[in-house]
């Protein structure tokens, strides 16, 4: 397929391709839509094995970005970006220099933030050269890392599925397994533990299961057995397509609800979910915290914590609506999510926007 029919298949409004000599600098800005608001996402950089791997991923991923703000309720439309590179080694400062400089050039029309493979200290840097990037250092008005916003995010979802399961909502008592304890997981412990929860913890670093076990009182299981602890909620918090046909039947838990991206391995791994009696929170529903709390950068007045994680809570309203509008409709979670999300984009207005 050429380029303009994979842009044209997953109906993105804008693509662009940046190349800076002097840096070294190869990346894609991908606008997926500006129907609700200014596009936001972050930017991944990575050593993508192809630069066609590269625009897959990024034209991928905007798209997830603008169903993830139309399901929030956010006035924001969906772009992502990449850089091709092995951030150890080709990350510097000239390089997101000259990144930032393409970023201001669209204008407001694409804003970025923190992702795999960039920091906090990168959108620092890029904050020099365009004021269009989150997740800035609080210092220089930004909300920060948006890791403790997005786990507090996915305990508010957690806490809305234990409502659908036995009429309370609290955390305690249940059992929740969290795969993975870097930034998200981490937080997510500690919400979980300070609500009275049973929590279990997997990793693959040895180093982030000591971080988590010498703060808390958690139980630890190795990662590929993590899956099949017997639990409440299994809760991904490391990497994509770990709910898959091998994974599934596996499953000895009645809800997943995690922070990782793309959980599902294909579309049909929901249905088969659904199928094994397990209540799939779509990811990009209950994930979506961090950018909840980054859209809060813009507030009149500027960014407040308390009204941003107040709105970051509503990711429990967002994951009720969803799972009964599922068993009204007889369609999955992820069916039924992206249903409301369309619903917002069609009825949202299609021009060109860009952040005033
Ligand atoms: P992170 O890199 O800080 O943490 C990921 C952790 O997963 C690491 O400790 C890593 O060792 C571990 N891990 C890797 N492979 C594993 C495996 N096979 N089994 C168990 N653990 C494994 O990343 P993060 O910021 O905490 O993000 C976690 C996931 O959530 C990612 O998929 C990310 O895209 C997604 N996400 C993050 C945010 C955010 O605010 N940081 C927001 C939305 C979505």
């Amino acid at each position: 397929m050429n380029i303009f029919d994979r842009i044209e298949a997953g109906d993105h409004e804008q693509v662009v391709f940046c190349h800076d000599r002097a840096s070294g600098l190869r990346a894609i800005v991908a606008i997926h839509s500006t129907a609700l608001g200014p596009s936001l996402g972050g930017t991944r950089f990575f050593p993508y094995a192809s630069d066609d791997d590269a625009l897959a991923d990024v034209l991928r991923l905007s798209e997830g970005m603008t169903y993830k703000a139309a399901v929030a309720g956010l006035d924001q439309g969906g772009g992502k970006a990449v850089v091709i590179g092995d951030p150890a080694r080709d990350r510097t400062e000239d390089l997101m220099l000259a990144y930032g400089r393409f970023v201001d050039a669209l204008a407001g029309r694409y804003i970025t933030a923190e992702d795999v493979g960039t920091t906090q200290a990168d959108m620092d840097v890029i904050r020099g050269v365009t004021r269009y990037v989150t997740g800035t250092s609080e210092a220089l008005g930004g909300s920060g890392d948006p890791s403790a916003a997005t786990a507090f995010g996915l305990a508010s979802a957690m806490r809305a599925l234990l409502f659908l399961s036995t009429g309370r909502d609290a955390l305690a008592d249940s059992h929740v397994v969290v795969s993975g304890v870097g930034k998200v997981g981490s937080h997510l412990v500690a919400n979980l533990v300070q609500a009275g929860a049973r929590v279990t913890v997997a990793d693959v670093s040895a180093e982030a299961v000591e971080r988590v076990r010498s703060s808390y009182d958690v139980a630890v299981v190795a990662a590929d057995e993590a899956h099949r602890v017997p639990c409440d909620i299994f809760s991904p918090c490391a990497l994509g397509g770990v709910l898959n046909a091998t994974t599934i039947p596996d499953l000895r838990c009645w809800a997943v609800a995690g922070a990782a991206n793309n959980q599902l391995a294909s579309p049909g791994c929901g249905r088969m979910l659904a199928d094994a009696g397990v209540l799939y929170a779509p990811d990009f529903v209950v994930n979506a915290g961090g950018i909840i709390n980054i859209s809060f950068e813009w507030s009149a007045g500027g960014y407040d914590r308390d009204a941003a994680f107040a709105r970051v809570a509503r990711v429990y309203d967002t994951t009720l609506t969803i799972v009964d509008a599922a068993k009204r409709d007889g369609v999955t979670p992820v069916e039924a999510a992206l249903a409301i999300g369309r619903a917002r984009l069609d009825a949202g207005v299609h021009q060109i926007r860009t952040f005033p």
